[in-house]
């Protein structure tokens, strides 16, 4: 019987293949079929092998294998032709009830890690859990609350992805390539002179942000992107559709002013700077690891809570959202979800430590009002530091998408991170070129996001879920191979 003989074949090891080459083995004295007919034969077999298994060389040994058994049992050539056909339609027949069952898991698998609607969302507006919500956003920095909380019995995690996370970890060398600040930074004094990171005009930081006498300055400049279009595309440009580039021009896509035009459409009453140097950002305020964050605040699970905690919270997805003040680039808001459950467990607004709020940077972050002491749901940015110290260490994978942004603002230190900008670029050779979270979301999830200003939990989310689609993908593809 075919079948009988294939099922033998199934097991044939790698090591042990002879036949490399697509070419029926003589069966003596004599075979029921003509040689090129066997040939043709034999490429259909493989064809259907090949279908089925990544390996070429297995997919030729079995093919050649089995039509050999085939022609040496074959009383006539009718015989031959048509146990060949059956076993080509067995082959396929497997195939399709193989790929309906790993369809079947994949479904199960994604059933496993459920993710969240914006609607579904739900979180404790209390931004610490011994604090009740209307005292807690007083609390400050000095009078911080004692961060030893018994911590709630942990919910049996689902099924999940983890195990295979620590594989997607990006090297510590990597990271610092792509301006990670990976170890704790010597503070160098930056100078008093700034350039303004819209209008780059130079001014002195002493004198733009005397918080005593606050000078206000005209900064013009244009929030949107610069694009490259032909003229018929500007709004007054024309009706002629040119298509040489020569009578292209850059337009702005915030107000679609041409290159040039006008200083800019929109205008702020100071200048900002961004400083980028660690040791820099280290003086404006201090770097501190996780471990060391952890240590400073007293944070020390016993054994048993350290368990708990850590079923509780293995990875999480983070974005944080900034604004422009006297002392730089801030934070502004921050969302966390834990990767197992995919539940928010950080949703805030944070007041920023400089006294002078420049920008709200409304338009990515989506905040229009500086965030103050008593608004519900907003916090400190000690009180995020307690936040993240009892959530998460050293051991904890961060999982965001230019996450040294986030980190740079939270001046945290995290050894374990995965990042999608990093890992999922086309680009893997220029740092400077990675692609936007909205090309990834759209490439892995299909997800069309960032249609306007940015949901940051949204933006904690989709990371998440394209690294969970990433994992998913390889296990099927693990599957296929092993089989
Ligand atoms: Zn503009
Ligand atoms: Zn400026």
């Amino acid at each position: 019987m075919p079948a009988k003989r294939r099922n033998d074949f199934d097991d044939v090891p790698a090591k042990k293949i002879k036949h490399a080459k697509l070419l029926p083995i003589p069966v003596l004295p004599y075979a029921p079929v003509r040689q090129d007919e066997r040939q043709h034969y034999l490429k259909l077999l493989h064809k259907e092998y090949a279908k089925g298994i990544d390996d070429n060389s297995i997919a030729i040994s079995r093919a050649v294998e089995e039509e050999y058994e085939i022609c040496k049992k074959s009383k006539s050539r009718m015989e031959y032709t048509n146990v060949v056909k059956k076993s080509m339609y067995k082959l396929m027949k497997a195939r399709k009830i193989g790929d309906d069952r790993r369809r079947e898991k994949a479904v199960n698998d994604q059933r496993d890690v459920p993710t969240t609607s914006t609607a579904q969302r739900k979180i404790s507006p209390s931004p610490h859990p011994s604090l009740p919500a209307s005292s807690a956003s007083s609390a400050s920095s000095a009078s911080l609350p004692a961060p030893s909380t018994p911590l709630p019995a942990p919910p049996t995690p689902p099924p999940s992805l983890y195990s295979q996370l620590s594989k997607l970890c990006v090297p510590k060398e990597l990271l610092i390539k792509h301006k990670f600040v990976m170890d704790l930074p010597e503070v160098v004094k930056p100078d008093d002179i700034e350039e303004c990171i819209r209008c780059h005009t130079k001014f002195l930081r002493s004198e733009q942000f005397d918080t005593k006498n606050h000078r206000t300055t005209v900064c013009k400049f244009h929030p949107g992107k610069m694009l490259l279009e032909t003229n018929s595309n500007i709004i007054g440009g024309g009706q002629r559709r040119v298509r040489n580039r020569e009578y292209s021009n850059r337009y702005y896509t915030c107000c679609h002013e041409l290159q040039g035009e006008s200083e800019g459409c929109k205008e702020l009453p100071s200048h900002v700077f961004k400083p980028e140097d660690p040791g820099i950002l280290h003086w404006f305020k201090r770097f501190r690891t996780i471990e060391g964050l952890r240590k400073t605040l007293d944070i020390r699970d016993d054994e048993k809570s350290q368990i708990e905690r850590k079923r509780r919270i293995r990875a999480i997805g983070i974005d944080c959202e900034m604004c422009f003040t006297n002392l730089g680039f801030e934070l502004m808001k921050v969302s966390a979800i834990d990767f197992d459950t995919m539940k928010p467990i950080l949703d805030n607004l944070v007041i920023p430590d400089g006294e002078i709020v420049v920008d709200l940077n409304s338009q990515v972050s989506g905040v229009y009002s500086v965030p103050k002491e008593g608004d519900p749901g907003t916090l400190t940015f000690d009180e995020v530091m307690v936040r993240l110290a009892e959530l998460t260490d050293r051991d904890t994978i961060v999982i965001g998408h230019g996450l040294e942004n986030d980190l740079n603002v939270l001046r945290l230190i995290y050894p374990r991170i995965v990042d999608t900008a990093v890992l999922f670029s086309e680009n893997q050779i220029d740092p400077m070129r990675k692609d936007p979270l909205k090309k990834l979301a759209w490439k892995y999830l299909s997800k069309n996001i960032q249609q306007s200003e940015h949901d940051p939990m949204e933006d904690a989310e989709i990371p998440v879920e394209i690294v969970k689609r990433v994992l998913m993908n390889a296990n099927l593809r693990k599957q296929r191979v092993s089989r």
